[in-house]
């Protein structure tokens, strides 16, 4: 027996977070069966409006996924076929895809060297005659500059609708992630820091009409006042009853669990190697989300293959930036040399809210070993 022996770090472990609210999620779905309540009613207009006052917005509309919940934004607040709009190019595909599934055109910008997020100036370089829209993206929980991104969009009249997927209960100036554009969307996939037991996602909004619209059209057009005649047509993008049940019991665990998360990667921070371990900067005045422990390291292949020798696990987000996508080779691009630069030296360090102490010096131990013997052409490999 060999007590020194270091553990396996998984990427993450949702078990964790669940065992101890398994009591809460029995009675739930027990009551769910009960009452055959199983789409929207009590669970999904109350997660709606504990969600939106968690965002410090007026309106919270549920949906099927955080892909929906961008597809669903960007169409009603009147972005039409052939439009084009702004996207980071190191987002997760889909961003782009919301754009492409109403017709129309992502731009990709350039991110800032230094938080690897969309600002102000990288969005303004993208901007032409033809944008109508920009979707910041809120990158591995970082959430990006909106006051002075909002100030570009207001000068060029254009739509906001932030990508708050990987960043619930992150914060500028006080103010939350979702609640700084026209609208904000969210993800609640099991591995995102708020996550429901399967495909989910939800809106948020000041706008009242916009709301009103927008949840109209989740539910097949159907009016809000219950009337049997559809005015338009819209389609099913509801949340599940289940899901929202599931939601609300996370709901008040999430500062906490994002409180860990940070200090996770605070202790990331501190001890790895600075000139050799580069993570990215949030914007001043924020709070961010810590989705995901993202660094920038050298010879990342090499680095990420010892580190799963030790049986400690990683991920990449992402490998391939959308504009180098298959998928997107249809799309013209300018030339975006800091995501490039980062797509071939981002690693995402092991992170979830329970890791235990242990597990993180695991890490740091064997990142710090590996790193130590990685071959110095590391000047040209900064931003
Ligand atoms: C997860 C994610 C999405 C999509 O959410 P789904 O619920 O999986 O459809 C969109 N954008 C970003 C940045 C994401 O991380």
């Amino acid at each position: 027996m060999n007590i020194t022996h270091p553990p396996s770090v998984p990427f993450n472990d949702l078990g964790r977070a669940h065992a101890d609210l398994r009591d809460a999620f029995d009675e739930a779905w027990t009551d769910l069966i009960n009452k055959a309540g199983f789409i929207g009613g009590d669970p999904v207009e109350r997660f709606e409006r504990k969600w939106a006052s968690y965002c410090q917005t007026r309106h919270c509309i549920g949906v099927s996924d955080g892909t929906a919940a961008l597809e669903l934004a960007l169409l009603e607040l009147g972005v039409r076929p052939g439009d084009e709009v702004i996207v980071p190019a190191n987002t997760f595909i889909a961003t782009v895809e919301a754009v492409d599934a109403i017709g129309a055109v992502t731009v990709f910008a350039d991110v800032d060297p230094d938080t690897l997020l969309l600002s102000a100036e990288t969005f303004e370089e993208a901007i032409t005659s033809r944008t109508t829209a920009v979707i910041p993206v809120h990158l591995h929980g970082r959430i990006c500059p909106m006051d002075t991104i909002n100030d570009v969009a207001r000068r060029h009249s254009l739509i906001v609708v932030e990508d708050a997927a990987q960043a619930h209960g992150a914060q500028l100036r006080g103010l939350k992630a979702g609640s700084q554009s026209h609208a904000g969307c969210f993800s609640f996939y099991p591995g995102k820091n708020l996550g429901a037991f399967g495909d989910a996602g939800a809106i948020v909004t000041n706008d009242t009409l916009l709301a009103d619209r927008i949840r109209s059209r989740v539910n097949h057009g159907r009016p809000a006042n219950g009337s049997a005649q559809c005015l338009r047509l819209g389609g099913n993008h509801r949340l599940d009853a289940l899901q929202a049940a599931i939601l609300e019991i996370k709901l008040p665990h999430l500062d906490h669990w994002n409180a860990s998360r940070r200090g996770i990667v605070q202790r990331y921070r501190e001890t790895l190697d600075n000139s050799i371990a580069i993570f990215p900067n949030a914007p001043e005045n924020s709070i961010g989300a810590a989705h995901v422990a993202a660094v920038l390291v050298p010879d990342r292949d090499r680095v990420r293959r010892r580190l799963s020798e030790a049986r400690i696990a990683t991920g990449i987000h992402y490998p391939i930036p959308c504009h180098r996508q298959p998928a997107c080779a249809h799309l013209k691009t300018r030339a975006l040399p800091v995501v490039e630069h980062a797509a071939d030296r981002l690693l995402s360090l092991p992170l979830f809210p329970q890791m235990t102490r242990v597990e993180t010096n695991a890490v740091i131990d064997r990142l710090s070993a590996v790193l130590s013997t990685t071959d110095p052409r590391q000047s040209e490999w900064q931003p």
